[in-house]
């Protein structure tokens, strides 16, 4: 039997392969997509939508290797660990490469997308440290009680298309070195840079099936949320899909935790260090073209304030727009055409809402990448509760400028707000900081610091709408989450111990 012409035998464009029991394995899926370049349209690789028998083949390789990797010594998780962060750091150039071919933001800010995944797979390598049980001597005579922390079996994880190193380094490492096991779902819109970093953690030395991937969508996401055999699903994404996975997922009796969708709002007081604020907000509201979860969406002028309007929309006019992999650029292209009709909608919403549009980012010339999809930063003033543009998730390069007459106005326009995954003040004043700190609901502040997302020591505490379930994903909150605490009262007798009869009563004696 001859073989196949190259050109039949070898796919046009890369396909991307999914994780099965150690090995990178081609989908018999009929449902592909491709993965486009958000800069140019090119597209560079297509993904597979897994079919059930290949979901159901990764959660059995995973339930299988459950069976050894609970075992494994704390040392040797840790050390797989300490081997991948090397293994990240040496291939940093390459995994920020892929991220931005593919996702768009610029290559600097994928490094750091890359950068913060690393500090989480960091802290997982000191899981010794961490996982760690209580112990009380003597709660009775010669009885003490003491707690193991004990991996649940295969967890799973799904991911958005906006961090996609960042958010699945959040998920599997921590999972992995508590002893589990992993099905990790990435976004179907950007997976290539997840599948590199896989690669790299099996050359770490993750043994086959502890580690599994499938790609998909809808289908698969719920075929994961319904499988008897996961115990545990992290989830990060938009608000309807991530109380979809919560309701489906805790139904079937798994443990979840859904990281979703926000509105963060910075206060402005007229005290602030006017140029540091500028700038801060400028980067936190147009860097990755808008597009994260911690972005800052609206800000709240205040008294005196309120005058620097022109000087906001100055400063955004600084920023460059172009592709991610152009030196100097400040703003890349938005992850697709389905992104920028979106985005390019709800501008339009907010002018026919009556919001004043003082900085209009449509249709930006950028020489070169005349495809891409590209807004440049965009500023409406004047903008109200009630208005599209102000309640809904723009996930673009839109900052949306409210005003209050005082900071209890601006909190509690703020709390008002049904999410609560992140805010701000800047103010040279710590009565301020201190009266925002206290009575504002939000899960996660920043004071002079436009997207306080914790570091790993930390957990990562979106609140109200912005999260389903109590415990966040990395940190110490996340050991709780991949572990079950079993709480052990123990009591031994050597041949001096006196009988005390029989005890009817529910006190230990
Ligand atoms: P998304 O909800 O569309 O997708 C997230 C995941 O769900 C993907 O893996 C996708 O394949 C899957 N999915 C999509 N539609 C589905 C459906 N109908 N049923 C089941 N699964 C489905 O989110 P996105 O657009 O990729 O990411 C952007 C969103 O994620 C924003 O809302 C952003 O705020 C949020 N986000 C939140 C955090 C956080 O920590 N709170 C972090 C990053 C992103």
């Amino acid at each position: 039997m001859s073989a196949l012409p190259a050109s039949v035998a070898a796919p046009a464009v890369p396909h991307v392969k999914l994780l099965i029991d150690g090995k990178f394995v081609e989908s018999r899926s009929s449902e592909w997509r491709d993965i486009v370049n958000p800069a140019t349209q090119e597209v560079l690789a297509r993904v597979p939508f897994a079919t059930p028998d290949e979901i159901n083949a990764a959660v059995a390789s995973a339930k299988a290797a459950f069976k050894t990797w609970r075992k494994t010594p704390i040392g040797a998780r840790a050390r797989i660990f300490l081997k991948y962060q090397q293994l990240i750091r040496e291939n940093m150039a390459e995994l920020a490469a892929i991220l931005t071919a593919e996702q768009g933001k610029t290559l600097p800010d994928a490094e750091g997308d890359v950068f913060r995944g690393l500090e989480v797979v960091e802290h997982a390598a000191s899981i010794g440290n961490l996982q760690l049980g209580e112990l009380a001597n003597n709660v009775a005579s010669g009885v003490d009680t003491y707690t193991l922390l004990q991996p649940l079996g295969v967890c799973a994880g799904i991911t958005p298309f906006n961090f996609p190193a960042m958010i699945p380094l959040w998920m599997f490492p921590m999972a992995i070195a508590t002893g589990n096991t992993f099905v990790l779902k990435p976004s179907e819109q950007d997976p290539m840079v997840t599948m590199r970093l896989c690669e790299l953690a099996l050359e770490a030395g993750i043994p086959p099936g502890v580690l599994n991937v499938v790609h998909g969508g809808e289908a698969a996401v719920n075929a994961i949320c319904d499988h008897p055999d996961i115990q545990a699903i992290s989830f990060v994404g938009s608000t309807k899909v991530g109380t979809h996975v919560y309701n489906r997922a805790t139904l079937n009796g798994k443990r979840a935790q859904c990281m979703m969708g926000a509105k963060n709002h910075a206060i402005v007081m007229p005290d602030a260090n006017k140029e540091q604020t500028l700038n801060a907000l400028a980067g936190a509201s147009f860097g990755a073209a808008g597009q994260r979860c911690m972005a800052v969406s609206v800000a709240v002028l205040v008294g005196e304030a309120r005058n620097w309007i022109p000087d906001f929309v100055e400063k955004a006019k600084t920023l460059k727009i172009g592709a991610g992999t152009d030196k100097g650029v400040d703003v890349g292209p938005l992850v697709s055409c389905a992104a920028y009709d979106r985005v390019t909608g709800l501008i339009e919403r907010g002018v026919a809402d009556g919001a004043t549009l003082e900085l209009d980012g449509r249709k930006p010339t950028v020489p070169g990448y005349e495809k891409g999809n590209f807004v440049a930063p965009t500023i409406f003033s004047g903008v109200k509760p009630g208005m599209a543009i102000y309640d809904q998730e723009i996930f673009g390069p839109v900052l949306c400028l409210a005003s209050a007459e005082t900071i209890d106005e601006a909190i509690a326009l703020i709390n008002s707000n049904p999410n609560g995954n992140g805010t701000a003040i800047f103010t040279q004043s710590g009565a301020a900081a201190r009266r925002f700190q206290e009575d504002i609901d939000v899960g996660q502040i920043g004071i002079n610091v436009p997207i306080p997302v914790p570091v790993p020591l930390f957990s990562f505490s979106g609140s109200r709408a912005s999260k389903l379930g109590d415990l966040g994903p990395y940190g110490k909150q996340v050991i709780l989450f991949y572990t079950q605490t079993k709480t052990i009262t123990e009591r031994w007798f050597d041949d001096s111990t006196v009988s005390q009869g029989v005890n009817t009563t529910i006190s230990l004696k």
